[in-house]
């Protein structure tokens, strides 16, 4: 009966764990990932406010492109534990903190009115090389923490980056759909299911959302009905 607490404490000892976000060690009956200091620390956004259609991370593509809801979890400032942490994701050891980061994010989300009307989740797609030489893809790893808690389907096949080769740039089919930016494309073999479709564009920060703005205009032109962007870290 008393087996599993005292083997959970004797592993403690040779593998302890750290909190992600402080690097100090979490004790044992926290049961989460990030200890419950740096649960207080992060610099957390009210949820609330991203009910309405213009907030701090709708007004970022003001007047650029047409983004219908937005959201973020996180400020991202000079708050060393966010550093930390969002630095922590693009590593391989750091997937898992990627998708319990999008589990507590997609909760949030999921109180917001509009997040029903979500059809489907898609990550930024990472450029390939980027990809290969990381092995993952830290926005998809979000995603599928957000999928989980908002019960909304993630579809990574939509959407890419463009890859520039000879014979693509002759075809004009695939010209069609890449904006005036060329650094998304819808793949033509997947369009139809885009049509009508409202759109929930994740990435794990947003500074300036030039590129963010590349792939909203890919995806509109495409035919997708709405995009609303989510973002678990936004640079105000
Ligand atoms: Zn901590």
């Amino acid at each position: 009966m008393h087996f599993k607490p005292i083997l959970k404490d004797f592993l403690a000892l040779f593998f302890p764990r750290i909190c992600p976000a402080c690097e100090s060690e979490v004790l044992n009956d926290e049961s989460i990932t990030i200890c419950l200091t740096c649960m207080m620390e992060l610099p957390t956004f009210d949820i609330d406010q991203f009910d309405n259609a213009s907030n701090v991370v709708t007004n970022k593509f003001h007047g650029k492109v047409k983004v219908s809801n937005g959201t973020a979890l996180y400020r991202y400032n000079k708050n060393a534990r966010i550093q930390r942490l969002m630095h922590k994701i693009k590593y391989k050891e750091g997937q898992n903190i990627g998708m319990y980061l999008g589990r507590i994010f997609g909760n949030s989300v999921h109180q917001l009115s509009w997040s029903q009307d979500i059809d489907m989740i898609i990550p930024v797609p990472l450029h390939p090389k980027k990809l290969r030489i990381r092995g993952f893809n830290q926005a998809e790893k979000i995603a599928v923490g957000l999928s989980e808690t908002m019960y909304k389907p993630i579809n990574i096949e939509i959407l890419q980056r463009s890859i520039f080769t000879e014979t693509q740039t002759r075809k004009s089919r695939i010209q069609r759909w890449k904006n005036v930016q060329d650094v998304f494309e819808v793949r033509e073999d997947k369009i139809l299911e885009l049509q009508g479709k409202h759109v929930l564009f994740l990435d794990d920060i947003i500074t300036t959302g030039a590129t963010m703005e590349s792939g909203i205009k890919a995806l509109l032109e495409a035919g997708a009905s709405e995009v609303s962007v989510a973002t678990l870290a936004l640079a105000e």
